[in-house]
């Protein structure tokens, strides 16, 4: 059996102008945006940050909190955190089983907690409207504008003023990181939050980098237009305290059939999209990973964009080679999609993107498409070739 490499049967050149072009088609508007509870600049006044009042907002200003293990906690008091009992909660969420009865997805019961931290916990995040800073105005080559697309990712912890940040990680669009550090967050850690952050006692000791230098570092990577790819990217930039405008969010991107007020995970995403499997049992996740499928799946949309989409379902695969990453295209349907039409034409097409020498401050890509199709079908380009 011929390689795909041997068998392709075009390659494309995909300038990188081009590319930058696509993802920003998948950009939110500043009233989504407002309507997700970013950090936004006011229109009436651009240098006031403004945060939409939605429920979750309103709600993580009352002094009256409720912890994750049920327990109601008044925030204003010193030491509210502290319980002779601890705080016994699940880690996983409600499941029904019946019209009232449902069980928790960590222990399949629904009794007392099957988790145990010392303190109880808030899961609000601060919100200090003078403390936000942003990319500036400085101009990117439209040469070098792949270069300035990017996927973050934020891991929090529970600390005395609810959740902050103690990892971020910055990938580029061939998958490559960019950023990758722990954070000593302001104030005291009340739960690291292993079990979805990834993060232990032991990575942060010694860890003197702080939210203020974390910002500086990635204002200088990122400017004004850089495009800013996430899921629930509000989260990342509220923790930030960062204010950006450019911003692809994979949630949004991708969804949910049920309205608006629901969010498809990154881990549903990625299984249905990219057939890969992220988050898997409660071992934390991976910034760099999370950041990268973020990306993975913007290409895969805008892969899917190019061609009949209804006729030829693609499933991107990565594979990694060290310094590169590959996205494998793969013909495969979806489950959240409608049933396969009866034409439908199995085909095979490989994208490689390769990163060269880094410029700073940003990485120049090089990128190449190659597509393979079955030799049987009448000739296909899946992509373009004048953009
Ligand atoms: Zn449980
Ligand atoms: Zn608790």
């Amino acid at each position: 059996m011929k390689s795909l490499n041997e068998n392709f049967y075009s390659v494309v050149s995909l300038k990188s102008e081009e590319l930058y072009k696509r993802f920003a088609r998948h950009k939110m508007s500043y009233e989504m945006m407002l309507k997700n509870s970013f950090p936004l600049p006011d229109k009436d006044d651009p240098d006031k940050i403004v945060l939409s009042e939605n429920v979750f907002s309103q709600a993580a200003n009352q002094p009256t909190q409720i912890c994750r293990c049920g327990k109601t906690l008044n925030v204003l008091e010193d030491n509210w955190y502290i319980d002779e009992g601890g705080c016994n909660y699940h880690l996983g969420k409600m499941i029904f089983t019946g019209p009232e009865r449902g069980v928790y997805s960590c222990c399949k019961t629904c009794s007392r907690g099957c988790a145990f931290n010392e303190h109880h916990v808030i899961s609000r995040r601060p919100f200090d409207s003078r403390n936000f800073r942003r990319p500036e105005d400085t101009k990117t080559e439209k040469n070098n504008q792949a270069a300035n697309i990017f996927s973050i990712d934020c891991e929090m912890a529970f600390t005395t003023k609810g959740l902050e940040v103690v990892k971020v990680s910055l990938t580029s669009v061939g998958g490559d990181v960019i950023f990758d550090s722990y954070v000593q967050p302001n104030n005291d850690i009340l739960d690291y939050n292993t079990a979805f952050s990834g993060v232990r006692e032991e990575n942060l000791r010694g860890v003197a980098i702080t939210l203020r230098e974390v910002q500086n570092r990635l204002l200088q990577l990122l400017n004004k237009n850089s495009i800013l790819v996430g899921h629930g990217v509000e989260n990342d930039l509220r923790a930030l305290n960062i204010v950006h405008e450019n911003v692809i969010d994979t949630s949004c991107v991708f969804p949910h059939e049920r309205g608006s007020h629901l969010k498809h995970s990154l881990k549903y995403l990625a299984e249905v999209y990219l057939q890969k499997v992220i988050h898997d049992g409660f071992n934390g996740h991976d910034s760099v990973e999370d950041a990268q499928t973020c990306m993975e799946l913007m290409l895969w949309k805008i892969y899917s964009e190019t061609r009949s989409f209804k006729t030829n379902p693609m499933v991107i695969k990565t594979v990694s080679t060290g310094h590169s990453s590959n996205y494998v295209l793969m013909p495969q349907i979806p489950t959240e999609l409608a049933p396969p039409p009866a034409f439908f034409i199995p085909s095979f097409a490989f994208i490689n993107v390769t990163m060269v020498q880094p410029v700073i401050p940003f990485l120049v890509p090089t990128m190449s498409i190659t597509s393979n199709f079955n030799p049987r079908m009448p000739q296909q380009q899946w992509w373009p070739r004048n953009m």
